[in-house]
């Protein structure tokens, strides 16, 4: 069965950008718009059109993400795609009450760094995760199609507090990722020069090292794209890196965590690679670690994007069968 187990239902910054890609989405995925991508003919671009998604936008905004409609064009597009089990999952950066928590682990000083982190996470933590939480779970209902999670950022040292706040909410399972090194959120396009003046392999070192202690902490189910690092295409020569990949996937095994074939930085970002890398998924298949599948969509026509490549590349390597997760409990399907 294929599964999308971690895409999210929005995220910021708010900019002229969202607007026009969240029309976008609108147009692509509404009957009454006509579908763009599917047919492979422009809607005709009247005034007419223009006036439907217009008002569907409005729609949207005045809604806000968590409203039914705007789940269920994720639902319906990746059961297009023929998505069987899907995983919803939002950012702790969104939610007011793990502003806190942010603020202490990542850097919000004077530095330019500081400030351009202080504003992204002013404008992108607007939201609070019961909102998240109940209308999830309102579209799941009693169907195990839907299995509702976390993203959580994992920051060394804040393992305490990160257990303390999970603990009040309820979910299916919750995603550890590292999108921070040493306070500083190097998936940022706005922040990727800095990757100029880093040794790539002490970082490298320094980012796996983080993730293998995220998969320790024993707060996650799974870990979210283990070599998110590479995003902006820096990476040492990756011969170098066998080892940290075997010490990574040795990690995951022991801590009893699952990982994911996650497409996002493959139709997203520069790298345009899949996570993990080739070399990096054969490690976590050596060990025995299982994998789910992901589109790390943003936006619902994302849901479902890459998923047979990725899909084609986890078989190549060896693996047979994928994991998602329900209830705190992993399972697996077969590929
Ligand atoms: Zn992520
Ligand atoms: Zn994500």
């Amino acid at each position: 069965m294929k599964v999308d187990f971690h895409f999210h239902l929005e995220e910021g910054p708010y900019s002229l950008r969202w607007l026009e890609r969240t029309a976008r989405a609108l147009s692509a995925t509404s009957d009454e718009i006509g579908r763009e991508q599917e047919t492979g003919r422009s809607p005709l671009h009247s005034l007419s059109w223009i006036n439907s998604v217009s008002a569907q936008l409005g729609r949207r905004i005045e809604q806000g993400p968590f409203h039914q409609n705007w789940i269920k064009r994720y639902l319906a597009e990746g059961r297009r795609r023929g998505i069987g089990k899907f995983g919803l999952v939002d950012h702790l950066y969104r939610f007011e009450e793990f502003k806190p928590y942010y603020l202490k682990h990542i850097c919000v000083d004077d530095s330019p760094l500081g400030r351009l982190q202080r504003e992204w996470l002013d404008r992108v933590c607007v939201t609070s995760a019961s909102a998240f939480i109940e209308a999830a779970k309102a579209a799941a209902g009693s169907d195990d199609a839907l299995s509702v999670g976390l993203e959580a950022d994992y920051f060394p040292g804040g393992e305490a507090e990160l257990a303390g706040l999970l603990e009040m909410l309820d979910v299916d399972y919750v995603i550890g990722s590292v999108h921070f090194i040493d306070g500083w959120g190097f998936d940022n396009p706005e922040t990727a020069s800095r990757f100029e003046d880093e040794n790539l392999e002490l970082l490298y070192a320094r980012h796996f090292s983080l993730v293998q202690r995220a998969a320790r902490s024993g707060l996650f189910d799974m870990i979210g794209h283990p070599d998110n690092i590479k995003v902006f295409g820096y990476r040492p020569d990756e011969g170098l890196l066998g080892e940290l990949y075997r010490e990574t996937a040795r990690a995951f095994k022991e801590a009893g965590v699952a990982t994911e074939v996650n497409t996002g930085l493959a139709y997203r970002y520069p790298v345009k690679e899949i996570c993990p890398s080739p070399l990096l998924l054969a490690a976590m298949f050596e060990y025995g670690v299982p994998v789910t599948f992901s589109s790390d969509a943003h936006y619902p026509d994302d849901l479902g994007t890459l998923i047979d490549e990725a899909v084609e590349l986890a078989k190549r390597t060896g693996y047979r069968e994928a994991a998602w997760f329900k209830g705190g409990k992993r399972y697996l399907c077969e590929l």
